[in-house]
């Protein structure tokens, strides 16, 4: 059978077993196509039912998470685990809660992590999880209990060598402490199950920094390309949240200007450009006040802020989404282009529609998609995880040292991949085509399991 076949019939067949799950068709079909060439020089993955191997999940947990808020009431929320693929180690991916959570969405993003992860060079497997469970407007001890009560189910399925999960969208410091305090309570093991944790116990320098940092080091490697540097570049954020702040950070210290931040009410638009002191307080609002995105215009009154907006139309030279999928739009794309915008490095997941993306590759604009170019968060995890396994932690230079050069072989290792089979320049196949193989091969010499 010809691969351009053999991927439709996949792909009708996914959307056969899982219906309604949006996201994660979206994600598939994305990978699927760009692995024809693939497939077409190495027939055995067919022979060997590779892509049907590949797409469906080794295990999925799904559970009931109860729990009484600050005024006495039964709370029911669902939490998840995908545990997608271990082939080439232990599960490894971050737990989302966010009310937008649902098994489809688990799903892409479990799915994008095994290719992700085989790209970060280390030994981690696939896997994503969380809850509907929104932390926005909830107490400490709300926002406890609940972690509580989802790691009572959770603890079960997770362990150093099993299945380790960190942050996500809604998970961050507070959320992790609360979960592994719990973990260690029923467990009575101090170890690396989990990753992102507090320097205090456990956790690895550069962990809250990485993706962030990290995407800029990506698409600093993709500036190379072109012999640019990000020294007075414009480059738009999106997000205010983990990711974005570290993004922003870095490329301060990169000598790029950055007007714009946003959260899920708006955009702010910061003409004098978002300073080291002004990061700051950001950082406070949203990491300790847990505020919106709008105060930033009470304190900064020379900033604009556009409720309901997204940043893509403030003209800039590099755009970096950090804040959730599809957010950027096909028309969002022609806007960023006519704007004079050449690259993209996605901080979030998924953030570009099929139609963005295909307006991008078209134009052949510098394009890092968001599993190769984010994928420094969960490389620092593994470094985490190593950390921990030997009880020591290296120093903050040289993890910092140590996310670069794996930054820069991610870059390189899709850079060559895509032009090995004819595609140059296009970070989308080579990233997907480099990370398949590294499984499907691990898959092959493990058997039928
Ligand atoms: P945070 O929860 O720290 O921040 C998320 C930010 O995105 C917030 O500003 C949030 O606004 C905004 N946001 C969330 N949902 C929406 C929405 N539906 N529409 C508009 N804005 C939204 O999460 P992270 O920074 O950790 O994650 C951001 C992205 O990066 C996600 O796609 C995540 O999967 C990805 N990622 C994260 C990694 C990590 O290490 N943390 C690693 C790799 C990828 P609001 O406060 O209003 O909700």
């Amino acid at each position: 059978m010809p691969s351009k076949a053999y991927i439709d019939n996949v792909m009708n067949l996914i959307i056969q077993r899982n219906p309604r799950e949006y996201e994660f068709h979206q994600a598939v079909k994305e990978v699927l196509e760009s692995l024809k060439p693939a497939l077409d020089r190495h027939p055995q993955y067919l022979e060997n039912c590779l892509l049907e191997r590949f797409t469906e999940p080794e295990r999925v947990i799904m559970f009931r998470v109860p729990w009484i808020d600050d005024h006495g009431k039964i709370q029911v929320n669902r939490g998840f685990r995908v545990e997608f693929n271990s082939a080439i180690g232990p599960y490894k991916g971050g737990l989302r809660f966010h009310p937008s959570v649902n098994l489809g969405i688990m799903k892409f993003l479990g799915f994008e992590q095994i290719l992700k992860n085989a790209l970060t060079t280390l030994y981690m497997g696939g896997a994503k999880g969380g809850s509907d469970f929104d932390p926005k407007g909830k107490s400490d001890r709300e926002v406890m209990h609940f972690c509580q009560s989802f790691m009572l189910e959770l603890y079960r399925h997770i362990g150093p060598a099993t299945d380790v999960p960190a942050g996500d969208i809604g998970v961050g410091a507070r959320e992790i402490g609360f979960l592994f305090g719990q973990y260690k309570r029923i467990t009575n093991e101090f170890n690396g199950a989990i990753t992102g944790k507090s320097l205090n116990w456990g956790g690895s320098f550069l962990r809250p920094e990485a993706t962030g940092y990290g995407c800029v080091y990506f698409a600093r490697e993709m500036l190379k390309t072109r012999n640019e540097i990000f020294e007075g570049k414009v480059c738009t954020v999106s997000g205010s949240g983990n990711v974005a702040q570290f993004t922003v950070e870095k490329l301060l210290q990169l000598g790029a200007r950055v007007p714009t931040l946003s959260d899920s009410n708006g955009t702010i638009y910061d003409p004098d450009g978002i300073n080291q002191e002004k990061l700051i307080w950001v950082k406070d609002l949203k990491n300790k006040r847990r505020g919106r995105i709008r105060e930033y215009i009470q304190k900064f009154p020379k900033a604009e802020y556009y409720e309901g907006k997204r940043p893509w139309d403030i003209p800039c030279q590099c755009a970096f989404p950090s804040a959730t999928e599809n957010e950027i739009s096909e028309e969002d794309a022609r806007t960023l282009l006519k704007n004079g915008c050449y690259l993209v490095a996605e901080g979030s997941n998924m953030p570009s529609t099929p139609g963005a993306v295909k307006i991008f590759l078209d134009n052949k604009i510098l394009y890092g998609p968001g599993k190769a170019a984010n994928a420094g968060g969960v490389a620092v995890s593994g470094l985490e995880m190593a950390q921990n396994a030997q009880f020591i932690h290296w120093s903050a230079g040289y993890v910092d040292t140590k996310l670069q050069d794996l930054m820069k072989e991610i870059h390189d290792n899709s850079y060559r991949t895509a032009q090995e089979y004819g595609y140059q320049g296009n970070l989308v196949v080579g990233a997907n085509i480099a990370g398949f193989i590294k499984v499907a091969n691990a898959m092959l010499e493990l058997g039928l399991v």
